[in-house]
C-alpha cells in the first residue's frame, strides 16, 4: 500500500518517483544491528512490528511524546544523529473508528478486549481522546493489571477505568457503547468469540483490530445483531498513511492505500 501511495504522490512530487518501501524480516537478536545498517544505507524510514515495538524504544536515539508514554515504537524517521522514534498505532484506530463506524471516542464508553502490546496504543488514545469511561478485559490478570497500573498513574482520577476477567465479564459492564477488540482471537477463521455479544444492546459499535478474516465469528455475530461493525483493515491503513506522512512531510493518498490494501488482501484470500 505505500508502494501504490508512492506512485500517487509521484506524480506531482519527482522526489518520490525514487522512494521505495520495502519487507525485512529480522530477527529479535539482529534488531540492533540492522537498525544501525538501515541508517548507514540512507534508509529514510522504518516501520516495525511483533516483536519489536518494544525493544526499538532503548535503540532509537529519539522519542516523541506519544511513543514514550506508550514504551512501544512503530515507526522511525530518520535524523541527522540517528532515528527518531513514533508510534502511529493510536492515530490509526482513531481514525479508522470515525471512518468506519461514525463514532468519536471523546465523551464514548469504551470496553476494551485485551491488554498486550498493541492494546496499549488502543487504550491511551482512548484516554488522550477524552472517552467517557474505559472497561478493560483480559484473560491473563497480571497482564491485565500491569496495563491498569500504567494508565492510573496517567489518568487516574480524571477519567474511570476498570479492568475485568474477560472469561467471565461482570454484570456491571455497560450493555452500549463501543467495543474494540484488540485480542488476537479473531486472526483465524476457527476462532471463538472473545465475548458472547448477547449481554448488549443491538446500539453497541464493533471494532475488531484483527484484519485478514472480515468473516470471524466477532464479527459475524455483530451483523447478525444489526450493529454497527469493522474489522482492523482501516487500522492497518491509518497507521501507514501517518507513518507516510511523517517520512515524507506531504499529503497522503489514504484511498490509493486502502485500495492498494484489499487488493492485496482479496489475492491472499483468493489463493486460499
Ligand atoms: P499481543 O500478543 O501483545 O497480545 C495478544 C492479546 O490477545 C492479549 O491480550 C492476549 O491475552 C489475547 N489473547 C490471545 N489469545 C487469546 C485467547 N485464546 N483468549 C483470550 N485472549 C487471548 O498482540 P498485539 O497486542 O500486538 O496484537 C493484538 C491484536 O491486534 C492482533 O490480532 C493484531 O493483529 C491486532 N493489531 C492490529 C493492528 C492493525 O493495524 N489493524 C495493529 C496492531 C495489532 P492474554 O494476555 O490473556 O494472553
Amino acid at each position: 500500500m505505500h508502494n501504490a501511495a508512492l506512485r500517487a504522490m509521484g506524480k506531482g512530487d519527482p522526489r518520490f518517483r525514487e522512494w521505495r518501501y520495502q519487507r525485512f524480516e529480522i530477527s529479535e537478536e539482529d534488531l540492533e544491528e540492522a537498525l544501525e545498517t538501515l541508517l548507514r544505507k540512507g534508509f529514510l524510514g522504518v516501520n516495525l512490528t511483533i516483536p519489536h515495538k518494544v525493544r526499538a524504544v532503548s535503540l532509537v536515539d529519539h522519542i516523541d511524546a506519544t511513543a514514550e508514554q506508550l514504551g512501544a515504537v512503530n515507526t522511525l524517521q530518520r535524523a541527522p544523529d540517528g532515528w527518531i522514534g513514533f508510534n502511529t498505532d493510536g492515530y490509526g484506530i482513531e481514525k479508522a473508528i470515525r471512518q468506519e463506524l461514525g463514532v468519536d471516542l471523546a465523551g464514548t464508553t469504551v470496553i476494551q478486549l485485551g491488554a498486550g502490546g498493541a492494546a496499549r496504543a488502543v487504550a491511551v488514545k482512548c484516554l488522550q481522546a477524552g472517552c467517557r469511561e474505559l472497561w478493560i478485559g483480559n484473560r491473563d490478570p497480571s497482564r491485565l493489571n500491569e496495563l491498569l497500573r500504567l494508565l492510573e498513574m496517567e489518568w487516574g482520577g480524571r477519567c474511570p477505568i476498570h479492568g475485568f476477567d474477560l472469561t467471565q465479564p461482570p454484570p456491571t459492564l455497560p450493555s452500549t457503547g463501543l467495543l474494540i477488540n484488540v485480542t488476537s482471537l479473531g486472526l483465524k477463521p476457527e476462532d471463538p468469540s472473545p465475548i458472547a455479544l448477547e449481554r448488549f444492546s443491538d446500539a453497541l459499535c464493533v471494532y475488531d483490530s484483527t484484519y485478514g478474516n472480515p468473516h470471524n465469528r466477532l464479527l459475524a455475530d455483530a451483523r447478525d445483531r444489526g450493529m454497527r461493525c469493522a474489522d482492523g483493515l482501516s487500522m492497518l491503513v491509518w497507521q501507514g498513511v501517518r507513518a507516510l506522512e511523517i517520512w515524507s512531510g506531504a499529503e497522503v493518498p489514504a484511498d490509493v492505500m486502502r485500495r492498494a490494501a484489499e487488493e492485496a488482501l482479496h489475492t491472499r484470500l483468493s489463493r486460499g
